[in-house]
C-alpha cells in the first residue's frame, strides 16, 4: 500500500494548493466552506467556470477533454487539497463525478466530442435521473419509459415518467435518464441509459424541502420529453450495466476529498466542544476520539482501495466503503448536537438558517440513504465480495 508522495507529486501539491488559496481568499472568499447544496449556486457556478478555465475540474480526464491525464497519486493531491483549501461542494459534481466518467467509459466518440468539455469547463450541469417513487433501492423497477419516434428532426426518445429525489435538477441542462425502452420487459432488462436535456417543454422540475431547510432535490417530470436517438449510452435495452457502472464511480478518488471535507467538520465540532466546555465530559471525549479514530481508518482504507485499484476499476473492499463512511458521519451528527446542546435546535436568524453543526446533523441522515441505503450496501458486500447466496426476493 502506498500512503507517501513523490518529490514531483509535492511539487503539484504545492502548485495546486497556491492556485486553490489564492482563488478561495481572493475572487471566490464569498463561497469558502459552503457545504450546503444550494446556497450562492450561482457564484459556485462560476467557480465550476474558473476551475474549468485553469483545467483544474476534472484532472483525471484526458487533455483533449479538459483534464491534465493526471495520475491517480496526482487526483489524491489535488482532492485533499481542494477540502484542505475550504473550496465549496461542487455544484458541478454529478457531471464530473458521474456523468462525465460513464461517458468517458461507456459512451461512443460522438458522446465524449458533444458533453464532455461542456462539463470540464462548467458550461453544462447534470443530475441524475434513477429514483423513482416506486423504484429506489430497487432501480430495476424504473416505469420511466421511453420510444423511439421518427420525426422531422430525425430519430428521437420521447420520455414519459416521473423521478423523485433528482439533485440539482432545478440548475441542471442534462439529466441522465434510467428508463424502459423494450415494452413488456422487466427487471434490469429492457432498460436504456438516455442523456435528455432539462430545458425543455416536455420536463417540469418541482423542488422538494429538506429538514435542512434546502430544496436541493427535486420531483421531476416527463411529458413527452425528447432526446436524440445518438444519445443513448450503450446499446438500447442494456443501460442496466452502464447505470451499474455510474454508482462505481461514486466510489472513486473523491472520496478522499470528502474525507478532508469530514476532517474540517470534525475540527468544528472540536472547537465548539472546546468553547462551551462539553470537551471536559468524559463521555464526550471518548466519542470524539473514536471519531478520530474512525477517520484516520476511512484514510487508510481509502488509500488502501485506492492503490490497488487498476484500469481505473476498484477491488472487492471498496463495497465496504460507502457503509463505513456513512455509519461515521451519521454518528458525527449525533455527537455535534450532543456536544452544542439545546442552542443547537434554535435557529440562527429569522428564517429557516441553521448553525454548521445542526445543519451537519439533519443533514446527516441522508447519508445512509442516498448513493445505496445501508441495507443495500450490506447485501452488496454480502453477494459481490462474499459470494453469499443471493437474497431471496418474490421476483427471482
Ligand atoms: C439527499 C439525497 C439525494 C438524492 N439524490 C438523488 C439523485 O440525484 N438522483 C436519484 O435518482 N436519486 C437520488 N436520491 C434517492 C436515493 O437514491 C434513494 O433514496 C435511495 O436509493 C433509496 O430509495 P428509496 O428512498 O426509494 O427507499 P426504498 O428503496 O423504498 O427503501 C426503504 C427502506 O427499505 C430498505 N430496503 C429496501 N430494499 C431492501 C432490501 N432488498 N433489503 C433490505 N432492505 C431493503 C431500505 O434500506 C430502506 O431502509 C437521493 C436521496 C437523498 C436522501
Amino acid at each position: 500500500m502506498k500512503i507517501r508522495f513523490t518529490a514531483a507529486e509535492e511539487a503539484f501539491r504545492a502548485e495546486c494548493a497556491a492556485w486553490l488559496n489564492e482563488q478561495i481568499s481572493g475572487p471566490f472568499a464569498d463561497i469558502r466552506g459552503i457545504v450546503s447544496q444550494t446556497f450562492r449556486a450561482e457564484q459556485r457556478m462560476e467557480w465550476e467556470r474558473a476551475l474549468g478555465r485553469a483545467r483544474w475540474s476534472v484532472i483525471g480526464w484526458p487533455e483533449k477533454y479538459g483534464g491534465r491525464d493526471a495520475s491517480l497519486a496526482e487526483q489524491v493531491i489535488f482532492a485533499e487539497e481542494y477540502a484542505r483549501s475550504g473550496a465549496p461542494g461542487r455544484v458541478g459534481h454529478l457531471g464530473t463525478e458521474l456523468a462525465g466518467p460513464t461517458i468517458l467509459h461507456f459512451g461512443n466518440d460522438l458522446q465524449c466530442e458533444r458533453f464532455l468539455l461542456p462539463i470540464a469547463r462548467g458550461e453544462e450541469f447534470w443530475c441524475q435521473g434513477y429514483s423513482e417513487p416506486n423504484a429506489g433501492s430497487d432501480l430495476s423497477n424504473v416505469r420511466t419509459r421511453a420510444r423511439l419516434e421518427h420525426g422531422p428532426n430525425g430519430p428521437e426518445w420521447v420520455i414519459e415518467g416521473q423521478k423523485i429525489w433528482t439533485s440539482l435538477a432545478q440548475f441542471a441542462d442534462w439529466c441522465f435518464v434510467v428508463c424502459r425502452t423494450e415494452e413488456g420487459s422487466k427487471g434490469p432488462a429492457g432498460i436504456s441509459y438516455l442523456l435528455v436535456p432539462m430545458k425543455q417543454k416536455g420536463v417540469t422540475v418541482k423542488p422538494i424541502r429538506q429538514m435542512t431547510g434546502d430544496a436541493e432535490f427535486n420531483e421531476t417530470f416527463f411529458d413527452g420529453a425528447r432526446t436524440k436517438a445518438e444519445y443513448c449510452v450503450g446499446k438500447p435495452g442494456e443501460g442496466w450495466k452502464v447505470a451499474m457502472g455510474t454508482l462505481a464511480f461514486e466510489r472513486g478518488v473523491s472520496t478522499l476529498a470528502q474525507q478532508m471535507t469530514f476532517r474540517n467538520e470534525l475540527d468544528l465540532l472540536i472547537a465548539a466542544a472546546r468553547e462551551n466546555g462539553a470537551a471536559k465530559d468524559p463521555l464526550i471525549r471518548q466519542r470524539i476520539a473514536e471519531a478520530w479514530v474512525g477517520l484516520r481508518i476511512m484514510r487508510y482504507s481509502a488509500l488502501r482501495m485506492l492503490s490497488r485499484a487498476t484500469s481505473g476499476s476498484l477491488g472487492a473492499e471498496a463495497l465496504t466503503y460507502k457503509l463505513y463512511w456513512a455509519t461515521w458521519r451519521k454518528k458525527l451528527g449525533e455527537l455535534a448536537m450532543d456536544v452544542v446542546g439545546a442552542p443547537g435546535e434554535l435557529c440562527t436568524d429569522e428564517g429557516y438558517g441553521l448553525a454548521d453543526l445542526p445543519y451537519l446533523y439533519l443533514f446527516s441522515r441522508a447519508d445512509t440513504i442516498y448513493g445505496g441505503t445501508n441495507q443495500i450496501q450490506r447485501n452488496i458486500i454480502a453477494e459481490r465480495a462474499l459470494g453469499l447466496p443471493k437474497e431471496s426476493r418474490g421476483d427471482r
